[in-house]
């Protein structure tokens, strides 16, 4: 089947977790899949292909996919991590997420000034993360090449709330 089916079939639901009103996705099985994570990786920097040149991952779920659309396009892998993980200045910026509220950080230099980032995750739930280190790439002189994901939750408008950046979702809206 295609790449997006097979993304989709190796993600399970578990209703109730981590809070009894959320549907989890757990990308368990894609990460057990040997060679899915490459192909979904070599699949987003085909599509970006020419307009990125830094990879920016979001701790900590967006660090599998993120270091590998950096291998597979042998760009510099940039980390956005949570609060208080990143030594020297940092830049932060809070945002609210589906089940609780946190806060993500860059080091001020870690994007030279006209540096294109494509930044990725595992999952767009409401773009309320993306949005944020998105916040923190622009405020370094950086522009946001994109965002990637390797699902998105319907329904939550994640890609809308983006617009016009470009979203690319290797397995489409869940
Ligand atoms: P957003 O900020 O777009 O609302 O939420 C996206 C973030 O929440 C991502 O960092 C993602 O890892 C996490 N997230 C939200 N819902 C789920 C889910 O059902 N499964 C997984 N694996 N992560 C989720």
């Amino acid at each position: 089947a295609d790449l997006a089916g097979r993304i989709r079939r190796a993600v399970t639901t578990v209703p109730g977790f981590p809070d009894p009103s959320t549907v989890f996705q757990d990308l368990r099985g894609v990460y057990a899949t040997p060679g899915l994570l490459a192909e979904a990786a070599a699949a987003v920097a085909a599509e970006f292909a020419g307009d990125f040149d830094h990879v920016v991952a979001v701790e900590a779920r967006g660090f599998p996919l993120g270091t590998a659309v950096a291998l597979a396009a042998r760009r510099p892998l940039v980390l956005a991590r949570k609060a208080g993980r990143l030594p020297g200045p940092v830049a932060s910026a809070g945002y609210d997420l589906e089940y609780r509220s946190d806060t993500v950080e860059l080091q001020r230099d870690a994007l030279p000034p006209g540096a294109r980032a494509l930044i990725v995750d595992d999952i767009l739930a409401t773009g309320g993360t993306f949005g944020a280190v998105a916040g923190l790439v622009a405020g370094q002189g950086a522009a946001v090449a994109g965002f990637a994901a390797l699902l998105a939750i319907p329904g939550l408008a994640g890609a809308e709330r983006l617009a016009p950046a470009r979203v690319a979702l290797v397995a489409g809206s869940g």
